[in-house]
């Protein structure tokens, strides 16, 4: 199977998309936005062995390259709609395309974004890099730097879980709980409904792949204010308490990447409304700190400042570059 047959078998779906004036097929794709909406542009990119490990199944690496980038659309307050893969593969083997593409398709099914073009390469290792474009209202993009001291802080879901899951797929667990866990690594569902209606709402927002409080930080950064976040105020999930002891579980939900949750500050006026807009869609959203003048992110344990865990994973961070 060479390239075009690889494209043509697995990537070629029809698409229903009225907007997609060209998909895949020509040199470039041609896309009809609705007129006066902003487009948001963006790419996330798996590697095998870094991003997920090695002999992750097939259909959960196609699942996930399209949920992180939905979440970073979440984190915007946009609706998604078209995207593009490049794919370079070691090998082009056929039940891997297969699942592969089902997992890729399911993701953008579940929230209406068609595959419009792409890239195919051999190479070393399996790289998949996922750009998506959405678009939202003009000036509605809920952004990083939008934080102002005395802000709430919140969080969707339950942070952590992720983390502990990667963990389980390393070191084996077999209990109901820990298959939770697991699936939350391997499945995350990008917050969108949640992050659209935050654009009325929100005064900033991140996804959190990185771990809480290094995308926290990150948010606070780009808002030039610091912040707090009341570690007993953490929602920790069932699965996660049952699974680890209390110390880890913590530091699961403190430093642990790849939830694709959203933290969301918002003015003391319009956080019952954000709360109140979550629970409709019935998803937890849990306050744990506030947005202060200065001072950086500091986590507080009953009122005393705790040390904060080893911040969230880095790319080139031990080459010194
Ligand atoms: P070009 O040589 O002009 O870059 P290609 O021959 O690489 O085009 O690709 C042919 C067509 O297939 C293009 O429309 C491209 O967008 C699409 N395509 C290539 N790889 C993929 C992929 N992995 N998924 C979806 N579409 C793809
Ligand atoms: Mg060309």
């Amino acid at each position: 199977m060479d390239e075009f047959e690889l494209i043509r078998r697995y990537f070629s779906r029809q698409a229903g998309d009225a907007d997609v004036v060209l998909g895949v097929g020509d040199d470039g794709a041609v896309l009809r936005p609705d007129a006066g909406r902003d487009l948001v542009a963006v790419v996330d990119t798996l590697v095998d062995g870094v991003h997920y490990p090695a002999g992750f199944p097939a259909g959960d690496v196609g699942y996930r390259a399209v949920a992180v980038n939905l979440s970073d659309i979440a984190a915007m307050g946009a609706r998604p709609r078209w995207m593009t893969l490049a794919l370079t593969l070691a090998a082009a083997e056929a039940d891997w395309l297969e699942a592969f593409a089902g997992g890729l398709y399911e993701a953008a099914d579940e929230h209406g974004v068609t595959l419009v073009g792409g890239d195919t390469t051999s190479g070393s290792q399996t790289v998949v890099s996922v750009q998506l474009i959405g678009d939202v209202e003009p000036d509605r993009a809920l952004r990083r730097s939008g934080a102002r001291p005395g802000d709430r802080l919140f969080v969707s879901g339950f942070p952590g879980d992720a983390a502990a899951g990667l963990e389980l797929l390393r070191t084996g667990g077999d209990t109901p709980a820990a298959a939770r866990l697991i699936a939350k690594f391997r499945r995350p569902a990008a917050r969108l409904a949640l992050g659209s209606r935050a654009t009325a709402l929100a005064s900033a927002a991140i996804d959190v792949s990185d771990g809480l409080v290094d995308d926290v930080g990150k948010l606070l950064a780009a808002s030039g204010t610091g912040g707090v976040i009341h570690v007993e105020s953490l929602p920790l999930s069932e699965s996660l308490t049952s699974t680890f002891d209390a110390p880890r579980a913590r530091a699961f939900a403190l430093g642990g990447g790849d939830d694709y949750e959203l933290c969301l500050t918002a003015a003391p006026a319009d956080a019952p409304a954000l709360v109140e807009a979550a629970d409709e869609l019935g998803l937890p959203l849990t306050e744990i700190g506030e947005v202060t003048d200065g001072g950086g992110l500091r986590c507080l344990e009953a009122g005393r400042v705790i040390d904060v865990p080893e911040p969230g994973y880095r790319h080139f961070r031990d080459s010194g570059a």
